[in-house]
């Protein structure tokens, strides 16, 4: 019988971070999921409300909050380039001062804890596949830099935190990843595809679709964060999580279209700035360190995402509010 802990999921109400409640409400443990509902919807989360080991705490990350757990999964923050960039500063406070009040409280209750870091750490990049040892090309002033500059901070304060107090941490790089329950009005790639095809309208490509992804389905991620968590203490990361089969965003679209079975017609849009040209993760350090990496390609995790995307009511889904602050 595993030991039962108490773990807090920040984010926990997301696409992500509801998956991991629910895998760790279904082993038994005691989960706390805190979120402020800026991106996600109770819908998430709403099976589980029911259960005596899961509680929810409607609560702003960038405000300190007082808790005590053993674990820490601290996934939250925007992670869409439409979301992330609503309100930028906002991004930025979510990623800096949420780290600094979760890894405050790590450190007084002695947590563990995980950050959900980004490929976005990379940037464009300039070597490729990206190994943990790339540093990256970031632009610190253009339009991302509020995501993957606040994720880079984030990384400074948990190893920071490692170092200086002796917090017990874990950092994952997490790739593009897709599946249900991600958010149909995101703007991410995969849900605009499957919504644009569904719903009979055109297909947005972003520049001539020759930019590449490396996609990962939801449940091979989760199996990945869960596993560098109980890794033992000499491994903290960062590590690479993410599927390395590469397609062009042209490619994607392709498969969108036969295996949903649209009339959609592909469309160009103006690419936005600083878009990555090409992303691919390096994975031996997970294959190594924990044994890990994806076992389902994008054909079939693309299928069970459009079935998702067809049983659920669009109209349930929005945009976050404008006047979100
Ligand atoms: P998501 O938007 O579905 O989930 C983020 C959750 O955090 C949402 O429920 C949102 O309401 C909550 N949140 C945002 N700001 C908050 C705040 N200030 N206080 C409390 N809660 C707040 O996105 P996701 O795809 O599930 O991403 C989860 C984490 O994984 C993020 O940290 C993201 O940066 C990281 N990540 C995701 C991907 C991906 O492809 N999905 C890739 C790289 C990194
Ligand atoms: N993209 C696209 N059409 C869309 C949405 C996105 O062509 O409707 C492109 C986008 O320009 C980028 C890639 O798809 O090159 C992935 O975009 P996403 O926002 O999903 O993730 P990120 O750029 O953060 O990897």
């Amino acid at each position: 019988m595993p030991e039962i802990k108490r773990i807090l999921v920040t984010g926990g109400a997301g696409f992500l971070g509801s998956h991991i409640c629910e895998r760790l409400v279904a082993e038994g443990h005691d989960v706390i999921c805190l979120d402020n509902f800026f991106t996600s919807q109770k819908s998430n989360i709403v099976h589980l409300l029911n259960k005596p080991n899961f509680e929810l705490i409607r609560h702003d990350v960038t405000l300190p909050i007082f808790l005590e757990v053993d674990q820490v999964y601290h996934m939250a923050c925007p992670a869409a380039p439409g979301h992330y960039q609503f309100n930028a500063i906002k991004t930025i406070k979510t990623s800096v001062m949420g780290s600094i009040n979760m890894l405050g409280m790590a450190k007084r209750c002695g947590a563990k804890i995980l950050l959900a870091s980004t490929s976005e750490i990379y940037g464009d990049p300039e070597v490729h596949p990206q190994p943990e040892s790339y540093r990256g090309s970031v632009n610190p002033i253009g339009p991302r830099a509020c995501y993957d500059e606040g994720k880079r901070v984030a990384e400074t304060l948990f190893m920071d935190y490692h170092r200086q107090n002796k917090v017990n941490i874990r950092i994952v790089r997490i790739f593009n990843t897709y599946g249900p329950r991600m958010h149909p009005y995101d703007g991410r790639v995969v849900s605009n595809f499957i919504r644009q095809a569904i719903t009979g309208k055109d297909i947005t490509i972003f520049g001539d679709g020759s930019q590449t992804r490396s996609f990962c389905y939801r449940d091979d991620l989760v199996e990945g964060i869960i596993r560098t968590m109980n890794a033992p203490d000499s491994f903290i990361g960062p590590v690479n999580i993410g599927n390395p089969g590469e397609f062009t965003i042209g490619e994607l679209a392709e498969m969108v279209i036969k295996q949903t079975g649209a009339a959609s017609k592909i469309v160009n849009r103006p690419l936005p700035q600083d878009d990555p040209t090409r992303r691919r993760p390096d994975i031996t350090l997970a294959k190594e360190k924990l044994q890990w990496q994806p076992k389902i390609p994008l054909q079939e995790g693309l299928q069970k995402t459009i079935d998702w995307f067809k049983s659920i009511d669009l109209s349930n889904y929005r945009p976050p509010t404008p006047n979100y602050v």
